[in-house]
């Protein structure tokens, strides 16, 4: 069984990089343990040498990723911010990155509390739109990352328009597309040079794994980005690579039925007389849901919720929702088969100043939910349930 670029998203998940093993015949390849490879002669081997530079089960996970999302290369890492380190680690010192303001707690972290002591510097922009991006640009950038939707806000930015103003001087841009996954969107079709994923969540599926991803289209940023996995050494091991790929065969119908549960909630919860507002791309009311439209082939398995009332009251309300629920697990993290609930203010934000917080929206009324893929029906039951107590 060969590449083959024609397939569906589906045939490719389930068949590329786990064609049967050519010794046994084993349909689902066996996993990769060895540290090291033996050569026939000095230098003569079979492809593969030590496990930190290459691994045939991460190898095979690495080109199911790249094909799913149209890249031609994929390093594969032991996780989403090992991953995103790596992407960072190409620049030198003196080097702007430009990014949106609201991302990923641990990217803003490491931008300003690792990267920036090496020179680096990060500029941050509070503002989604396109031309925020161009005003804040110039030479010196020289990676522009954005996550689309953002979180909790489900936030999107225009990946095309921002890859033009990138390239207009000279940058990368990097999407991290844990939210979306390559099955609603590919930002590496659409202009971005890297796509960044934490494949904890959705691509491994599952809540039982951490990994890491960086896929590329370019040949020389595949060839710095292999060095740097190397360099670094941030790799997967190859049974958290099995885990993943395994999850990966079911990406694309667990991913349909994450986004048909979140909107049959949305719908189930709008107008609830204890909510303020349901927050959700493929919903009219979103602030960005024309984009989310032309760029999400559906709206993805998040929603936010918020509780009316004053800071003390929509706080208590939520809290009491979040003690409640019970198909729902509270937990952070996201993108499992299972549904999570989790309280951004307390929970994945809290060590963001309270002012900055409540300015990007992430107020004490707010729940997030990661909406899983069990019968809908439960799902709505369970948030009824909750909803009245709180
Ligand atoms: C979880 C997450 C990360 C970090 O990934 P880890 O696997 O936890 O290191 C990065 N970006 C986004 C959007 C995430 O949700």
């Amino acid at each position: 069984m060969s590449n083959n670029n024609e397939w569906g998203f589906a045939t490719k998940a389930i068949h590329i990089g786990q064609e049967p093993d050519a010794e046994s015949g084993a349909t689902v390849p066996p996993i990769h343990l060895s540290s090291t490879f033996t050569q026939q002669s000095p230098g003569k081997h079979k492809g593969y040498e030590y496990s930190r530079s290459g691994n045939p089960t991460r190898n095979g996970l690495e080109r199911c990723l790249a094909a799913l999302e149209g890249g031609t290369w994929c390093g594969c890492f032991a996780s989403g911010s090992a991953a995103t380190a790596a992407v960072f680690a190409s620049l030198s010192p003196g080097d702007k990155v430009l990014a949106y303001a609201d991302v990923y707690g641990g990217t803003f972290r490491m931008l300003k509390q690792v990267f920036e002591g090496f020179g680096i510097v990060p500029i941050f922009t509070d503002d989604v739109s396109a031309s925020s991006f161009a005003n804040l640009i110039d030479d010196k950038t020289k990676i522009v990352w954005l996550e689309s939707p953002t979180n909790p806000l489900l936030r999107c930015l225009d990946i095309a328009a921002i890859a033009e103003i990138a390239h207009s001087v000279g940058a990368k841009l990097a999407v991290d597309n844990t939210f979306a996954t390559p099955v609603l969107q590919r930002p590496l079709t659409i202009g971005a040079d890297y796509v960044v994923h934490s494949t904890t969540k959705y691509i491994g599926g599952h809540s039982d794994v951490v990994g890491g991803a960086v896929i590329v289209k370019d040949d020389a940023l595949a060839e710095k980005t292999m060095f740097l996995q190397n360099a670094l050494g941030g790799i997967p091991a190859p049974f958290d690579c099995f885990m993943q790929h395994r999850g990966i065969k079911t990406l694309q119908i667990r991913v349909e039925r994450h986004s048909e549960n979140a909107l049959a909630v949305c719908k189930h919860l709008a107008g609830h007389s204890k909510l303020e507002s349901i927050v959700y791309p493929h919903l009219e009311s979103h602030p960005d849901y024309a984009l989310a439209k032309k760029q999400m082939s559906a709206g993805g398995g998040m929603v936010s919720i918020l509780f009316k009332g004053d800071d003390a009251a929509s706080r208590a309300a939520a809290v009491k929702f979040c003690e409640s629920i019970k198909v729902f697990s509270l937990a952070e993290s996201l993108g499992g088969v299972e549904s999570l609930v989790c309280h951004p203010a307390i929970m994945t934000h809290a060590s963001i100043p309270k002012e900055i917080r409540e300015a990007r929206g992430v107020t004490d009324g707010l729940v997030r939910l990661s909406v899983g893929v069990e019968n809908i029906e439960d799902l709505l039951a369970d948030l009824d349930q909750a909803l009245a107590k709180a």
